[in-house]
């Protein structure tokens, strides 16, 4: 997913991104996300029918969804739990035999659901299907005009899978019931009826029926398994327009005037899908949709919720376009075993838009350009409004809450160093396998660690810690000199929070800027310590001034605090002959005579050892300073001058007569 009030400004001022965002929550204490995580049932199959008669933008349904749930363990404990939000049920039947549910939890509790009992001779393996007739009006997430659960606007009903506040659970319980955690997955048919004149675009292939000359009706299959969060409606009265072929359908749900902008918006995206495709594997969907609503942009399974005024761009790169077709991928294909590990899909889906400007302007001003301004935003920006996170299961507290936007972009310039450190074909190739080896499924980040390690043979213990387990990035500050006229030693020193200890296998680019204007020559070395000096020999003898994380091999995630070249500081270390005083003893003006002009600052120091600081503004170029001590008392002081690399100080007496 995308926050797309976040996205629209990015196209304009991308450092500006996060300030504006005032995303206001009610906060509250999260489940234990592992409560959730195994359960002694699994859904197999949803099939939901909506009543949208009373047209969009009205969200007035009448609902019947069936719920094929096999029993896994426990007999006796056997519980089936569904998620259902602010909407009335009716009844419920267990195999066409009506039951009571439970409600538990109070509604405002993230943890709200249903209980229903499975029947008394249900045996494991065994199927037990749910009916719940259900109506009322969908609402959003708490109605919190933000994200999440059911929408609408512009003659528009849609449905976004995640929200802000729900933790743990999605919001697809805000129109159907549902088990509502990313850790089951299920098949889905959608049946939607409608006044002829609105579509309904869902997940999955579309079969369209005429009822009578005043009802259409939608219904959609999805025969891969797929997480609740993915799942989505949205009904308005749209075109439905073309951009595949017979072996991938890919279509676009827009209204008719947004016709036209979105022939633009979407003119790259069979290279887009044959780009991802070509990295990660054959796109693993029946097909690929996106409909235009409101907010999103959302990853929904074969139907991605996209931000209309994006579509209206007419940006034809269209990067949050490509954002969620990588989910396709990451999420979708694999998704995370719950939002602790949400980096999974959002990281990923970050970094291939890197990869999507890597296809269309190559690797250094496409990828390496986008990964620096990725890596720029986190480090001026991000960091400084959501404070350090960790990538895996961060703090869900405003302003980050569930989607922080260190996920996005820490993350996708975090797996462009992993690409950097095991190298760009066994970086595809273990995103590859992991995709394969969770394919339909879940993943958790062990996973993915597991998989690295396999491919590579390589131990990814440190990365991951450093990277993504802990919070915070490391800092350094750079001296160089020159011992040389083509050597120079360069001293790299780690000055990050002591509480994220020293990082090791640091890449760092340093470039060497010449005088003359010459294209910058760059070398990578590998930080291990907490104070490094690297030695760079046959260097051009005009070398200007260097840079650190500015070339064209790869952004590592290093906030740089000073850069100083101290060649001419130390040949200009200060000496006794660099100040003369006259006269000595004194009784009314003294001479200070300074020989070397770079200095600091000039103080008097009296015999209690109280340091006057002499007025700056009477410091000028000219190489004499005259000081009047006719109100000074008498006795021993010292003028200090101090230099950058050093102070010196003579004593002057100061006698009356
Ligand atoms: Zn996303």
């Amino acid at each position: 997913m995308k926050i797309m009030q976040l996205y629209k400004k990015a196209f304009f001022v991308i450092i500006a991104i996060l300030c504006n965002i005032v995303i206001v929550f009610g906060q509250q204490q999260p489940p234990d996300p592992l409560a959730y995580n195994v359960q002694p049932f699994d859904v197999l199959h949803y099939d939901v029918m909506l009543d949208l008669r009373q047209s969009p933008p009205s969200r007035q349904t009448n609902g019947i969804c069936r719920i094929y749930v096999v029993w896994k363990e426990n007999p006796e404990k056997k519980v089936f739990m569904f998620h259902l939000r602010s909407l009335t049920i009716d009844s419920v039947q267990s195999n066409g035999i009506k039951i009571e549910s439970k409600v538990q939890g109070k509604e405002n509790e993230a943890t709200f659901h249903y209980t229903v009992a499975a029947p008394d001779n249900a045996k494991v393996g065994d199927t037990t299907i749910y009916t719940v007739w259900y109506k009322g009006i969908m609402t959003d997430e708490y109605g919190s005009g933000s994200w999440g659960g059911v929408s609408s606007s512009d003659s528009t009903v849609y449905a976004l899978g995640v929200g802000f506040q729900a933790n743990y659970v999605s919001t697809t319980q805000h129109w159907m019931p549902c088990y509502d955690h990313p850790s089951d997955k299920a098949t889905y048919k959608g049946t939607f009826l409608v006044k002829k004149g609105i579509a309904v675009a869902s997940n999955g292939l579309m079969k369209k029926r005429d009822i009578d000359d005043s009802l259409s009706q939608y219904e959609w299959t999805h025969n891969y398994p797929c997480a609740t969060y993915l799942l989505t409606f949205s009904a308005a009265p749209y075109m439905i327009m073309e951009f595949g072929d017979d072996t991938l359908p890919m279509m676009v749900f827009a209204r008719r005037r947004d016709t036209s902008a979105v022939r633009t918006s979407f003119r790259l995206l069979p290279r887009m899908a044959a780009t991802y495709s070509r990295l990660f594997g054959e796109y693993p969907f029946e097909k690929i949709g996106y409909c235009l609503t409101q907010k999103g942009a959302m990853e929904h399974q074969t139907m991605i919720a996209y931000n209309t005024s994006l579509a209206q761009s007419k940006d034809t790169v269209n990067p949050v376009a490509a954002h969620e077709l990588a989910h396709q991928w990451f999420g979708d294909l694999v998704s995370p075993i719950d939002f602790r590990h949400a980096w999974l899909n959002e990281s990923f889906a970050t970094y291939c838009e890197s990869a999507w400007y890597e296809e269309l302007f190559g690797f250094d001003k496409g990828f390496i350009t986008n990964q620096h301004t990725k890596s720029l935003t986190y480090i001026n920006t991000i960091l400084k409004n959501e404070k350090a996170l960790p990538l895996y299961d961060y703090s869900r507290t405003a302003p980050s809450s569930n989607y922080p936007e260190t996920i996005y972009q820490k993350g996708a310039v975090v797996l462009g160093m992993l690409r950097y450190a095991i190298g760009t074909e066994n970086f595809y190739k273990t995103m590859r396998r992991y995709l394969q080896t969770y394919s339909y499924r879940n993943a958790s980040t062990d996973s993915l660690q597991s998989i690295i390690e396999e491919v590579t043979g390589k131990s990814m213990t440190d990365f991951f810690r450093q990277w993504i387990y802990q919070k915070g990035i490391p800092e350094i500050k750079v001296i160089h000199k020159n011992t040389d006229d083509s050597t120079k030693e360069i001293t790299i020193s780690q000055v990050q929070n002591a509480e994220y200890g020293t990082y090791t296998n640091m890449p760092i680019e340093i470039g060497f800027v010449r005088k003359n204007g010459q294209p910058t020559l760059y070398t990578m070395v590998t930080v291990n310590k907490n104070e490094e000096v690297f030695t760079i020999t046959h260097l051009p003898t005009d070398i200007d001034r260097i840079t650190i994380n500015q070339g064209p091999t790869t952004r590592t995630l290093v906030r740089v605090q000073s850069i100083v070249d101290i060649t001419s500081i130390a040949e200009n270390s200060p000496t006794d002959d660099d100040m003369s005083i006259s006269p000595i003893p004194a009784n009314g003006f003294i001479s200070i005579k300074i020989h070397n002009p770079q200095y600091n600052g000039l103080s008097i120091i009296n015999q209690q050892g109280t340091v006057f600081p002499w007025n700056n503004n009477t410091i000028s170029e000219s190489d004499t300073i005259r000081i009047d001590t006719r109100d000074w008392i008498e006795g021993l002081y010292f003028i200090r001058i101090d230099y950058p690399n050093g102070a010196i100080s003579k004593p002057v007496l100061i006698m009356r007569d």
